[in-house]
């Protein structure tokens, strides 16, 4: 059985709707060793939702590999990651299979809120046979080769990807099984792992640097793996699992610190997925250096281009920006100086910006910012908040900002800060957050999706309160508020209404006149309310017309429907 209790990385996400590489990789690895094994795929919310008919079904398998960690600790719409509790009582339990815990909480340990990346604590530890510290894949596949798990190095890892090609393949079928699948299920797909800028040292938190150099997946495989998942019936791709999609393949890697992007190798990567996915409904990518885009803005607009040309609009290169204050920058080893992120800002939004057929700009920059990084003053919160008016008052677009507060891994160089600067600047953190959050984003939103754009293929998802929130499928999607309950599980189309500060509100475009309830009419967009009680008054119509006749405000009728 593997148990997936999801996970969150900088590089990677796992959540539902998403699906991460490490539950694939490990069936593959298992199916590589053994075709007759039976494999059952279960999330923790299936698990909780079974109750105490999780412990006995698990008890009765040899073997449960269970998946952990979000460095984040955060709320998700999808799903709520296996928590600690979870971790110490489940396992105690469930005592006749052999126990493996994988990914990122077996590997470094559980994040704690703002601070420090804390050790398994024992009680967990004793609930494991094995605690993979190196690549799950590997590992697993040396039990079920061997038989046994005396032989098995938990700190085992791959030497390159060709070792595990096979299992990627193998492993495609185990996203049958996922509670999403054949709904909103998106792939999160890997293209290499490690990042250029190790020889300079990387940024002072980050653990990527210690998978040393980049080691790139080939495009056949790649492509060979988007194929099969498409053949099982997946629409949605990411590329999300590298630090640096611009730099995929890159020929300077390990010379230079910002390799220039080789746009052909981008051309042939995707061109290559879109002719065995030929109908997919979604493939984004996630992270960008927005050193890479400021040191080389020509062939990065190329990479661009080429994205554009086989994405799909709503696509995000997300910007590990971190900082901008350049005392932080320098004593961090962070990628870029203000301008250069200003710089970044602008390529990719002279080629990105166009709006697509879901209703969205095509490719956007997002902004990560770090905080509680050494060196961090007052001041640094100044510069950060300026950067963000510039972009602003440049008129610029950026898809989402993402504050967040470092969290510490032993073996980066911030583990001998910890979290000293966090606690001594919560106060500034907390205000800057809430600062942005009043001045910045709503402004970047309502440039985003103003009132009356109409976004395609909207995902309705959950209830809370009496609202139907919903999402396109994708990289940071928008989230949509509907404030009427809407049959969920379904694809559907909006037209925004109204904005929050991170969310929008939105009604079903179009509107039926005739049966939608009077909260839904009143936030038509330019409608006014006379126009709502001539409505409500003359339904029900037989046809536009008649409205068109009655409405003194036209502009609202592109929005209806009778
Ligand atoms: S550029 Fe910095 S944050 Fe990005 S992967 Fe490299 S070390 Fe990590």
């Amino acid at each position: 059985m593997i148990l997936d209790g999801y996970t969150d990385e900088p590089a990677g996400l796992g959540v539902p709707p998403y699906i991460d590489v490490y539950p694939r990789y490990i069936a593959g690895a298992i199916w590589s060793a053994r075709k007759d094994i039976k494999i059952k795929y279960l999330t923790v919310d299936q698990a909780r939702i079974l109750d105490y008919k999780f412990f006995q079904e698990a008890n009765k398998y040899d073997l449960i590999i269970v998946i952990a960690g979000v460095t984040v600790p955060g709320k998700y719409l999808g799903g709520r990651p296996i928590n600690i509790k979870e971790l110490e009582e489940w396992f105690k339990i469930i005592d006749k299979p052999l126990k493996m815990l994988a990914g990122p909480a077996a590997k470094f340990g559980i994040g704690t809120i703002g601070g420090k990346v804390a050790e398994l604590p024992t009680k967990i530890k004793e609930n494991f046979d094995v605690i993979i510290k190196g690549d799950p894949e590997i590992v697993v596949y040396e039990v079920i080769h061997e038989d046994t798990l005396e032989k098995a190095d938990p700190y085992a890892v791959r030497t390159s990807y060709a070792e595990i090609e096979e299992f990627i393949i193998k492993g495609t079928k185990i996203v049958t099984q996922h509670p999403n699948y054949g709904l909103n299920l998106i792939v999160e797909v890997e293209t290499y792992r490690g990042c250029p800028r190790v020889i300079t040292g990387g940024c002072s938190f980050c653990i990527e640097p210690l998978y040393g150099l980049p080691k790139f997946r080939e495009q056949k495989c790649i492509v060979r793996e988007i194929e099969e998942l498409y053949r099982l019936g997946v629409r949605f791709f990411r590329l999300g699992r590298q630090p640096d999609i611009f730099v995929y393949k890159a020929k300077r890697v390990g010379v230079d610190e910002f390799p220039k992007p080789e746009p052909l190798e981008l051309e042939r990567l995707f061109r290559g997925i879109r002719n065995v996915a030929r109908h997919l409904k979604t493939l984004h990518i996630d992270n960008v250096n927005p050193g890479t885009v400021a040191h080389h803005p020509e062939e990065s607009k190329k990479v661009a281009k080429v994205i554009i040309k086989y994405h799909t609009p709503g696509d995000v290169a997300a910007f590990g920006v971190e900082s901008v204050d350049p005392v932080v920058v320098k004593q961090n080893n962070l990628k870029v100086t203000m301008e250069e992120a200003l710089k970044a800002v602008k390529v990719i939004n002279e080629v990105g910006a166009i709006r697509g057929y879901n209703g969205l700009p095509e490719l956007l920059p997002g902004i990560n910012l770090l905080f509680g990084l050494k060196g961090e003053t007052k001041r640094t919160y100044e510069v950060n908040y300026e950067f963000l008016k510039k972009i602003i008052e440049q008129g610029l677009l950026i898809r989402r900002i993402n504050i967040r507060q470092v969290m510490v891994f032993p073996g980066t160089r911030m583990w001998s800060i910890g979290d000293r600067v966090i606690r001594k600047h919560k106060s500034y953190f907390k205000s800057f957050k809430l600062k942005v959050k009043k001045n910045i984003e709503p402004v970047l939103l309502k440039r985003l999706v103003p009132k009356g754009t109409v976004l395609r293929e909207v995902f309705t998802e959950k209830y809370i309160n009496e609202y139907t929130y919903a999402r396109q499928v994708g990289s940071y999607p928008l989230m949509l508020k509907i404030p009427d309950k809407l049959p969920l599980g379904k694809f559907m189309d909006f037209t925004i209404a109204d904005h929050e500060h991170r969310s929008a509100i939105a009604i079903p475009h179009p509107l039926n006149v005739n049966n939608a309830k009077p909260k839904l009419l009143k936030l038509i967009p330019h409608i006014s309310r006379n126009d709502v009680l001539v409505i409500l008054k003359n339904r029900p119509f037989k046809s536009l017309e008649e409205v068109h006749r009655l409405l003194k405000n036209k502009d609202c009728l592109k929005y209806l429907a009778v």
